[in-house]
């Protein structure tokens, strides 16, 4: 590992001077992705500005109704909390989908929408990754891509977001608080990850030093009939090959409301638009759940290894809505 200095910040305002004022300083959260990355040599940062003792850590209720997740709460306190689980079961779920226990109560709000890729080259410094090292080229587009995405790829990367937690924040129109040095801003969650691109190395619209406070969540009371639906590789311990965050409220057997996000598929969380238009307004029957479902794959691009993830996806969906429709 290379050699780093590590300071811990007491004030946001103060950690956002000390990240910005330095280009090769991070912040630490809970350390689960950034310690295994700096231990495989990915990530090298000089300075390592540790964020735990902010006042951070909070689930709050918010005035309109919405919640507001502190960028410091840890993913197992938020999974378990009665409000999440009341009003945004989709989101509970798809945090006791991810890692494990012990992991879980280490990882962060924040930490988890800033996790980096799991594609395999990006985690071997060996092999070229135009995501660690600009312009060294992509070993997944014509290498093992079978974890790799099939929606929103380019030709320099095909790197999934791996996040579980970040797929019910796409569908529920989550915001994202971030302090920086010219002060506050809030970003729509949908709007902060970033398509790779010609440049697969910034993945997120945060500029150096900006420091996320909290994921908003909006009051949305569709959202208490919502699920996480998750196919993986090992029952536990995997991350996501594909799934689905999904809501559905119907009304005299039509469709009143509908979020669909996808996971595993995507360079980012993706938000499947066109299936939800499909949903709107229309009689709820299994043959529009299947076309709301092929709509959200419309325009995948399968590689090699990994054309099976437009069909498993698809079937999530169906099964999703089937599911929260309560039809067989
Ligand atoms: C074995 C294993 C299995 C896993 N399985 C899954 C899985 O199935 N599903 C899943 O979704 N995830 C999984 N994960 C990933 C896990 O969810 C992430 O490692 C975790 O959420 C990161 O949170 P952290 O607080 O530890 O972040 P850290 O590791 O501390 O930081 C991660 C990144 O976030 C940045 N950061 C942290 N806080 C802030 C902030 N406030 N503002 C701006 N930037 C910030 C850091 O600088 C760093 O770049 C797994 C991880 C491991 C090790
Ligand atoms: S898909 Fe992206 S992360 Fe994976 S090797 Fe290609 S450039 Fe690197």
């Amino acid at each position: 590992m290379h050699p780093f200095h590590y300071v811990q910040t007491q004030e946001p305002g103060a950690g956002v001077g000390q990240v910005s004022g330095s280009p090769q300083a991070t912040f630490l959260a809970g350390g689960t992705g950034l310690l295994d990355l700096m231990k495989l040599g990915v990530q090298t940062p000089q300075l390592l500005v540790d964020v735990r003792k902010l006042p951070l850590a909070q689930v709050e209720e918010l005035p309109e109704g919405g919640l507001r997740l502190g960028a410091l709460a840890r993913n197992s306190d938020v999974a378990n909390h009665p409000l999440v689980r009341e009003r945004y079961p989709t989101l509970s779920q798809a945090l006791l989908a991810g890692a494990s226990g012990q992991i879980r109560n280490m990882a962060t709000v924040a930490g988890n929408v800033m996790q980096r890729t799991r594609c395999p080259y990006f985690r071997d410094t060996a092999t070229p990754c135009n995501k660690r090292a600009p312009g060294t080229g992509c070993s997944a587009l014509e290498g093992i891509n079978r974890s790799n995405a099939v929606l929103g790829g380019s030709d320099a990367c095909i790197a999934t977001h791996p996040s579980d937690m970040c797929v019910p924040l796409a569908a529920l129109d989550a915001t994202v608080r971030v302090l920086g040095p010219r002060g506050e801003r809030t970003v729509p969650f949908t709007e902060f990850h970033l398509l790779p691109g010609s440049t697969p190395e910034r993945e997120t619209v945060l500029e150096h030093g900006e420091l996320i406070l909290s994921v908003d969540l909006p009051a949305l009371p569709a959202a208490r009939r919502s699920l996480y639906m998750k196919a993986r590789d090992r029952a536990s311990y995997a991350f996501a090959l594909a799934s689905v965050a999904a809501v559905l409220e119907l009304e005299a057997g039509r469709v009143k409301t509908a979020r669909i996000a996808l996971g595993g598929v995507g360079t980012k969380p993706w938000r499947a638009t066109a299936a939800e238009q499909k949903l709107i307004g229309q009689q709820a029957s299994p043959a529009l759940y299947e076309a709301a479902a092929t709509a959200a794959l419309e325009g995948a691009q399968p590689r090699a290894h990994n054309g099976f993830k437009v069909e498993l996806a698809r079937r999530l969906i169906v099964r999703s809505l089937t599911t929260l429709g309560g039809k067989s």
